[in-house]
């Protein structure tokens, strides 16, 4: 087997042991390969050992990803997880499936308008600002209900549910606390919408334990699949 589908099989592997501390079915986790900085090769490797839903966070990148796995296109799920610009909607609504960083109103009309007509809504999911980190994405909690009435009502959205990405934690209890807030918030948008809502985003490849036992239904990994990543500075 590849490295990447050894790495994959360990990230699975603590997906269900975290599922079954938590009592919960592993069925009710999705694992979402983040392949940010690595090639389209790497996605096909992940591919071939099973791997189907991918997130990016630059959109350039994104899409010259999927342009070169065009062949795949069919059996591959794309996730927009990064900040968005309102100039750079268009690409996202024609070409992902999924979007999880929706923090305002505008963006999320855009990517109604511009989604195209003949695909399948785009899925969406609204960024809280759990904690008020200084990593600045994302909407408040208190404005949360608000944003979601308002882009729950767009036609060709379906809102799925709450991204959070918090600021690090001293331990695994502060981060159970933390991912417990963006879960009381999502219960309470359901109660207050009547909608499905059976999206949380949360955990990453350092807390993901953690994120699964407050309720986590997608973790987005990166380095424990792909390895670690160049610094910023270092990218091309
Ligand atoms: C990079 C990134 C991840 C994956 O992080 P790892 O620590 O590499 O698992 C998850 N979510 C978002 C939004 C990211 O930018």
């Amino acid at each position: 087997m590849t490295t990447t589908g050894d790495q994959l099989q360990q990230v699975r592997g603590r997906i269900a042991q975290a599922c079954a501390r938590a009592g919960r079915d592993a069925a009710g986790v999705r694992l979402l390969a983040v392949s940010k900085t690595f090639g389209p090769e790497m996605v096909r490797e992940a591919y071939a050992a099973g791997q189907q839903a991918f997130g990016e966070n630059y959109v350039q990148e994104g899409l010259d990803k999927i342009a070169a796995l065009a062949d795949l296109r069919a059996g591959l799920e794309w996730h927009c997880i990064g900040p968005l610009q309102s100039n750079k909607t268009r690409p996202v609504a024609e070409q992902f499936d999924w979007v999880h960083s929706v923090d305002r109103l505008k963006i999320a009309q855009r990517l109604s308008q511009q989604r195209p007509a003949g695909l399948p809504p785009l899925q969406v999911c609204l960024q809280v600002n759990i904690d008020g980190g200084a990593n600045k994405s994302g909407v408040a909690p208190q404005d949360t209900l608000a944003l979601a009435r308002e882009v729950a009502a767009l036609p060709q959205l379906a809102l799925r549910g709450l991204m959070a990405i918090p600021e690090p934690q001293p331990d695994a209890a502060a981060e159970r606390a933390v991912f417990a807030q963006v879960a009381d918030l999502a219960a309470r948008l359901r109660d207050a919408l009547g909608l499905p809502l059976d999206t949380l985003s949360m955990g990453m490849s350092a807390d993901l334990e953690s994120a699964i036992a407050a309720g986590s239904t997608m973790v987005r990994v990166g380095t424990a699949i792909f390895g670690g990543r160049p610094p910023l500075a270092a990218r091309a």
